[in-house]
């Protein structure tokens, strides 16, 4: 470029490097002056707005980066209120199935008479379910109450199930307290009440079985119980006596040996004594007594 100074104006000269003319063009010095400012201007103004827009895209991304964030977090919360809503369901159907189970214990033992004045007492009907979480929306206020009634019912589970159980011990301990089998297997000889006396022709009132068996078989317990009475007694030759609460007792007379002491305890089915023929007896048997409330029972009741 060639330029040429005068006065007010400068002449650019273009000589192309063909044959074509060369030609040039005059501008006034205030023009060049302006288009500096114009280009002076420009490039403040695109950096301004570079900064601008650099800033606005950081605030942009932080935004979106914090959103991305919260969605997550969100969506998190929405898991996690779904798998309370699946447990508190599935505690329900537990509950429900517990609270059934109850029922039909109850309504297996109701004719038991041991069981029956024990378990009117304190049965509550299972309550209603309460109604399942809904899925559109979430109710905390519900959500709670339906936690707080399943622990209610838990905890009502809980104590009618402990009232079965105690129910059910004291009838087992009442059914192990109450003779019911043999004290030894053979022949009954002699029935319960009257009969003619084995020793003369008067009437008298035989007040236990006679079974006949082998001298030395081993007599049992025919219950759970406590030895009252281990020795001699007039009439009935060497006798043990068992009292097995509930004001039940039995006595095993005519026995050869005692193997048992006053005060200790026995188990149904221990052998306690062996046959023989002690006391007022015409052979090897054993006279077996059931007593309740003091008063001689046919034994025959309390056997199976
Ligand atoms: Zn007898």
């Amino acid at each position: 470029m060639k330029g040429n100074k005068r006065g007010g104006f400068i002449t650019l000269m273009i000589i192309p490097h063909s044959e074509k003319p060369t030609f040039s063009i005059s501008v006034t010095l205030s023009l060049i002056k302006l288009m500096k400012y114009i280009a002076a201007g420009t490039a403040v103004l695109l950096a301004g707005a570079s900064v601008y827009f650099f800033l606005s895209y950081r605030e942009l991304k932080a935004r979106n980066e914090e959103l991305s964030d919260k969605a997550g977090k969100y969506e998190a919360i929405q898991d996690r209120i779904e798998y309370f809503e699946e447990k508190t369901r599935s505690m329900e159907e537990k509950v429900k199935k517990l609270e059934e189970l109850d029922a039909s214990l109850r309504e297996m033992l109701k004719n038991d008479p041991a069981l029956k004045a024990q378990l009117d007492r304190k049965t509550s009907p299972p309550s209603q379910p309460a109604g399942l979480a809904s899925r559109s929306g979430i109710d905390r206020q519900r959500a709670l109450e339906q936690l707080e009634e399943l622990d209610r019912r838990l905890e009502e589970q809980e104590n009618n199930l402990e009232q079965l159980v105690a129910a059910l011990e004291a009838r087992n301990k009442r059914l192990a307290c109450t003779p019911s089998i043999w004290p030894i297997r053979g022949r009954v000889t002699s029935g319960f009440g009257y009969r003619r006396s084995p020793f003369g022709r008067s009437t008298e009132f035989h007040d236990g079985l006679d079974i006949a068996a082998p001298y030395g078989s081993p007599i049992k317990a025919t219950a759970d119980g406590k030895v009252t009475f281990a020795g001699y007694k007039s009439g009935y030759g060497y006798t043990v006596e068992i009292s097995h609460g509930y004001g039940i007792e039995t006595a095993y007379s005519h026995v050869s040996r005692i193997l048992v002491k006053a005060g200790q305890r026995v188990k149904k089915g221990d052998t306690i004594a062996r046959v023989g023929s002690s006391g007022r007896s015409t052979g090897p048997h054993l006279h077996y007594m059931v007593k309740v409330n003091g008063m001689p029972r046919n034994p025959e009741e309390y056997l199976d």
